[in-house]
């Protein structure tokens, strides 16, 4: 019988974090203070984030430490499992070998539990006493929620009133695990109060929602706020998947042909394909490729420059590829892809020919997503199936060229609470966008 699950003990969960910066061909370019131009340097983000923060977002070392409690909280879910989809395989008659590594068996259904703990208590220590943050669809919120509970930290969210009225169960999440959430635009801010005034059905937006969070936390003492990707920091954190991937497909017996992920902001990217890239710069052969949403196109369509984090432009200006700070990207299920810009790391990647991109529309992820879930029984987060739609399209490539392959992708998350999505699909009401 051919292998199935490479499973890790929770003596494998890594207990360093591994850290590109240390390793990149050229330095990354600094982000910039808007007011000045000049870069911002640790004061200009003082009021926003914590010092632990701080200091890993501009750090080079290599690796850098777990904090043990963040690894006993990991240890909730970690290691998570690393699959090979031998029933897709079959499906596809390819003779590519197929692996996934599972983050949807985390408390929340995703990958970003990783980083939100680690953020948690490097504010714990700092001795914050509550996060602020903004949520789309709510994958974030409920991350943040849990591990502000797990770490004795108060936790405000507001998310986009859309999302609030038409995701009530991750607000359920949220509330459960006793976060405040607010519906973006609210009455908790002066900037929510102006919207309300202007239009009081306004439906907000991600944009809208970061700027509450900022506004909530520069007008209270001991709030900071808390970002769910982009920054390196979160980045950094998530590299304890591709981590394990490493070990497990040494299990295996194998190495990845090519590694793939989805990217909305780049952490689950990140997360899976850093680790690899460390081999790739060492001078193994490796293809890492990142999928995104052809109705979001930042990689394969962007331009790469200094731009906002926000559409408010209130944040630091970044290097980074970007679909300009003010693009409203359609409301496509996968909301966890749409951002207009990309993590300063990916870009550089990118921008550098370390890795591929690729775009692909939703009814094709629906439908790679509806595949894989019918062979390996995981009905994965709209999201994650771009990196699904990218792997079977690789495997049909070496079943074309008659060649073995050895893919690898990131599932960054199930979608069993996305199953409205799955209606739209099977009743044609998705559009291509
Ligand atoms: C948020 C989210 C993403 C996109 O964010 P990245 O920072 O690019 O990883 C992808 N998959 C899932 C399941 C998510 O919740």
């Amino acid at each position: 019988m051919d292998r199935r699950q490479f499973l890790l003990s929770q003596s494998d969960i890594p207990t360093q974090w591994y850290n590109i910066v240390a390793d990149l061909p050229v330095p990354p370019d600094p982000p910039l203070h808007p007011a000045t131009n000049q870069p911002a340097g640790p004061q200009d983000l003082e009021a926003i984030f914590p010092g632990p923060i701080i200091e890993q977002e501009a750090s080079s070392e290599r690796w850098i430490p777990i904090p043990e409690p963040v690894l006993e909280g990991m240890a909730l879910w970690r290691p998570t499992p690393l699959y090979r989809a031998l029933n897709l395989e079959r499906a596809l008659g390819t003779p590519a070998h197929i692996y996934f590594k599972y983050e949807g068996t985390s408390p929340v259904g995703s990958h970003k539990l990783n980083t939100a703990l680690a953020q948690a208590y490097l504010n714990k220590v700092a001795g914050v006493k509550r996060l602020a943050t903004e949520t789309g669809a709510g994958q974030w919120g409920s991350s943040l929620s849990m591990a502000c509970q797990m770490f004795g930290l108060e936790c405000t969210v507001y998310m986009v009133r859309v999302s609030y009225k038409q995701k009530p169960y991750r607000r359920s999440m949220m509330h459960t695990f006793g976060a405040k959430v607010h519906a973006s635009p609210s009455h908790y801010t002066q900037y929510g109060r102006k919207l309300l005034e202007e239009d009081p059905e306004c439906p907000g937006s991600l944009g809208i929602a970061i700027s509450e969070a900022l506004e909530d936390t520069v007008t209270h003492k001991n709030v900071r706020y808390s970002l769910g990707s982009v920054l390196n920091h979160v980045l950094l954190h998530q590299t304890v998947i591709g981590q394990e991937c490493r070990k497990q497909m040494e299990m295996a017996g194998e190495y990845p042909d090519v590694v793939i992920g989805c990217v909305g902001g780049g952490s689950n990217f990140a997360g899976i394909a850093f680790p690899f890239l460390a081999d790739k710069f060492a001078g193994r052969e490796v293809r890492v490729v990142a999928v995104e949403p052809a109705s979001c196109p930042t990689l394969t369509k962007g331009e790469y420059r200094y731009d906002f984090g926000d559409t408010a432009k209130m944040t630091p200006l970044f290097k980074m590829y970007t679909l300009g700070s003010d693009f409203m990207p359609p409301s496509i299920h996968a909301g966890g892809l749409r951002y207009h810009g990309m993590a300063p790391l990916v870009s550089l990647l990118y921008h550098l020919g370390q890795i591929e991109a690729v775009a692909y529309d939703q009814i094709r992820c629906f439908e790679a997503a509806v595949q894989f879930a019918r062979c390996e029984g995981i009905i994965p987060a709209p999201e994650s199936s771009h990196a699904i739609r990218a792997a079977i399209d690789e495997a049909m490539r070496a079943k074309e060229a008659g060649e073995p392959r050895v893919i690898l992708f990131n599932l960054s998350g199930n979608g069993y609470l996305d199953l409205g999505a799955y209606d739209s699909y099977f009743s044609g009401h998705l559009t291509q966008a």
